[in-house]
């Protein structure tokens, strides 16, 4: 099975579900049997090594967005998210793609920039001695892994940067390290402790700082897909999600929600494959503003047959290994149900993940409004509050619904009544 097309996917129930993600992912009994029972996935030892002061776990639902063609391949895509109706927004997103081939993505680059702060140094003089001893730093670097090297890859640039400051001039050296298919901030941040004391030498200066920046700018990606003008909705759709995208790209006020929306997509996948969220999230928000102003991650045109073209654009500092990914089997698990073989490939798919969210909020926004999707969906968190079994929630949620009144009040009201 390799088509994510699946009809009615969210018709059906778990077992249905679930035998449909082992046979598109080539499960394995115990993998399923950890998906049916692990309710979240670690154990308190495992929580217990992970952080400091635990005291116990805390759990998060992980459902599959359907319809992803990414390359010219079919993913269901793990996604773990507590806000209703981002999995259905994502595989819409993508359902519509599908007929134009789906998305094409691409990493540009896959460098972690490690940086060392140099203070007390005459920055002038030291920018050629260190261009002229970077061979000796990225080997002393290399030599903290004994993995990258070995793969081709590891650390392979020394840049050099002034920055003034209140403080006085400071010298920023930066390492560039291909770290592979891992995040690789702990490699970096080894690697700029490991050629301090070589760069103080080098450099007559005080090394202060020497840390990952997440500010990931060498490892973007970009992701772009056709949206078909008649499955929007028509012309009309098609502008104003045009015109939507515009307030976005001309108002932060605007563009802070436009890329949390998208950030649903990217971050829910990123959640599930066991990812640094606030690395990626930190580094997205930057990259928002790198024209100098905050702005719109993605941009919506038209193509010359009236159709929807999305393009996105963002740094995604991800990994298939390390990290929790070794520790956390759910996670592990989602890297399998993605059969994902390189980070480089996570990343497309994260890309993609976004764009598609933000079509489907655009698209929302621009015709009938969130809040008639939306609602329905917090109706079924509402009524859950108010204490429903799962047999009264559906009825529950009817009710509320053909009134027009979705809240707490009314869940408990119409839950005495059952
Ligand atoms: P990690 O320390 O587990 O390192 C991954 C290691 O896997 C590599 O160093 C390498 O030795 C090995 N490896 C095996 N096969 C590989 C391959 N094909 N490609 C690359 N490496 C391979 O994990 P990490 O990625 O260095 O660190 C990720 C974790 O660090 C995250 O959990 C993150 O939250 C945390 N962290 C983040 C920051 C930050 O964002 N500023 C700082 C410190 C730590």
């Amino acid at each position: 099975m390799t088509d994510s097309s699946i009809p009615k996917f969210f018709e059906k129930d778990r077992n249905e579900r679930l035998e449909i993600v082992k046979k598109f992912s080539d499960l394995s009994k115990e993998d399923l049997d950890l998906l049916e029972n692990s309710l979240g996935g670690i154990s308190f030892d495992v929580a217990d090594k992970m952080i400091e002061n635990a005291i116990g776990t805390f759990s998060l639902p992980l459902g599959i967005a359907t319809n992803f063609r990414i390359n010219e391949k079919d993913y269901l895509l793990p996604m773990v998210i507590e806000e209703p109706s981002v999995v259905a927004a994502a595989s819409k997103g993508a359902k519509i793609a599908r007929s134009h081939g789906g998305f094409t993505a691409k990493v540009h680059e896959s460098f972690s920039i490690g940086q060392i702060q140099v203070v007390d140094v005459d920055v002038k003089s030291a920018i050629p001695k260190i261009n002229q001893s970077s061979k000796e730093i990225l080997d002393l670097a290399n030599s903290k892994s004994k993995t990258l090297p070995k793969l081709g890859k590891g650390a392979k640039e020394v840049n050099c940067r002034e920055i003034s400051t209140d403080s006085g001039p400071m010298l920023i050296v930066e390492l560039l390290i291909d770290t592979g298919d891992a995040m690789g901030a702990n490699v970096t941040n080894t690697m700029c402790e490991a050629v301090a004391p070589l760069v103080e030498k080098i450099t007559g200066g005080n090394v202060l700082l020497r840390i990952l920046s997440n500010y990931a700018t060498r490892r973007i990606v970009t992701a772009s897909a056709i949206f078909d003008k008649e499955q929007l909705g028509g012309e009309k759709i098609v502008e104003n999600i045009i015109l939507a995208y515009q307030f976005a790209a001309n108002d932060e006020y605007r563009a802070v929600t436009h890329n949390k929306g998208i950030m649903n997509g990217t971050i829910a996948v990123a959640n599930a494959t066991g990812q640094d969220s606030r690395a990626i999230e930190a580094a997205a928000n930057a990259y928002a503003a790198k024209n100098g102003r905050y702005s719109s991650l993605t941009k919506w045109t038209k193509d010359e047959n009236g159709n929807l073209v999305g393009k996105i654009e963002l740094p995604l500092a991800v990994g298939i290994v390390g990290g929790i990914i070794n520790v956390h089997p759910i996670a592990k698990l989602c890297i399998k149900i993605l059969n994902v073989k390189s980070a480089n490939e996570l990343a497309c798919i994260m890309a993609a993940a976004g764009l598609a969210q933000n079509l489907s909020a655009l698209r929302a926004l621009a015709s009938e409004g969130i809040q008639k999707g939306h609602m329905k969906l917090h109706a079924r968190n509402l009524a859950s509050a108010a204490g429903a079994k799962s047999e009264q929630v559906d009825k529950i949620v009817q009710k509320m619904v053909q009134e027009n009144n979705i809240s707490l009040n009314r869940a408990k009201e119409l839950l005495n009544q059952i």
